[in-house]
């Protein structure tokens, strides 16, 4: 039976760590949060970063801004935050309304003040392995496995998603721990070839978003498995990967919820401690 890669204990380690270097500090850093709209989602994500600001010595500044803002108007509001030297870190919620540009968005945040790791100046920095500021799912997801102890170096990992928040990033990151790494996505599942990357994975990292996507007999015995999807079924949050099945196959797997998303808004917190040190 696999044991349970919980994120909470991890992001326990990493918030001790926060805490001293925020105390380090000339001053508190300063996250500010735009949310635009009024997606349930975006306000949830926006109310579990405020609290682990608070827990942490950080201040974090929500702006929730009309529905019906323009592009433009909001472009000029990253620009003022940019220009406030009190402000260290700013984070856009998604989903954003469907007229705003999200990906356009993120290329007016100043890279310095980019805690979520999406500026094309930190993504090319991370392509080079130069990067501090580092995309928070791909990171948690790396934090979680370096907390099993395994050595990454040449081993066969698959990751099922190739998003520009998991995939793309998490590739960049183990290619320079020197795993052999798959990306899978629908491509590969319409051509029938899911199951056979998956089955051969010493490592499986999926995020698609599909509960049941992946079966729970596909997984190989002793894999490490980490399941970022987050679905709802009936009135249960539930991944995708048949949990019960796989658990009884993998050495480590990750619980749904309760795996990689207690980690992330610690990562979001450490990127903006590590912005805050340096424009200081
Ligand atoms: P996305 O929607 O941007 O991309 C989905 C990916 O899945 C794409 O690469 C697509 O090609 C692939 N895909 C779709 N159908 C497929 C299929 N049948 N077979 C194989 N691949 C398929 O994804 P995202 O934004 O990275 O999110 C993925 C999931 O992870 C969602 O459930 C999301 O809620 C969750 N998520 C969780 C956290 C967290 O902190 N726990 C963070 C980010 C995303």
């Amino acid at each position: 039976m696999a044991k349970l890669l919980e994120g909470k204990f991890v992001a326990e380690k990493i918030k001790q760590e926060i805490r001293a270097q925020v105390q380090g500090l000339k001053k508190p850093p300063v996250l500010v949060s735009v949310w635009v709209g009024d997606n349930p989602g975006a306000a949830t994500y926006a109310r579990s970063q405020a609290k682990t600001a608070e827990a942490l010595g950080i201040v974090y500044k929500p702006f929730n801004l009309d529905q019906n803002i323009t592009e433009d108007a909001l472009i000029d509001f990253i620009l003022k935050l940019n220009a406030d030297k009190a402000v260290n870190g700013i984070i856009v919620q998604m989903p954003v309304p469907q007229h705003i540009d999200y990906q356009k968005i993120c290329e007016f945040i100043s890279p310095l003040k980019d805690v979520e790791g999406m500026h094309p100046a930190n993504i090319g920095k991370l392509l080079f392995g130069r990067s501090r500021i580092v995309a928070c799912t791909a990171n948690a997801i790396m934090e979680l496995l370096n907390s099993t102890g395994v050595d990454l170096y040449g081993k066969e990992v698959v990751i099922v998603g190739h998003s520009e928040i998991v995939g793309k990033p998490l590739m960049l990151l183990l290619l320079e721990k020197f795993a052999t790494v798959t990306i899978c996505h629908i491509g590969t599942s319409k051509v029938g070839k899911l199951e056979e990357h998956v089955r051969r994975a010493e490592i499986l990292i999926v995020a698609v978003g599909q509960a049941g996507l992946i079966k729970g007999d596909w997984i190989k015995e002793g894999a490490i498995v980490v399941d970022v999807g987050i679905n709802m079924v009936g009135d249960k949050i539930v991944g995708d990967v048949e949990f019960e099945v796989a658990q009884k196959r993998a050495s480590y797997i990750t619980p749904v919820p309760g795996g990689v998303g207690p980690l992330t808004v610690t990562v979001l917190m450490r990127n903006l401690v590590e912005a805050t040190k340096a424009q200081q």
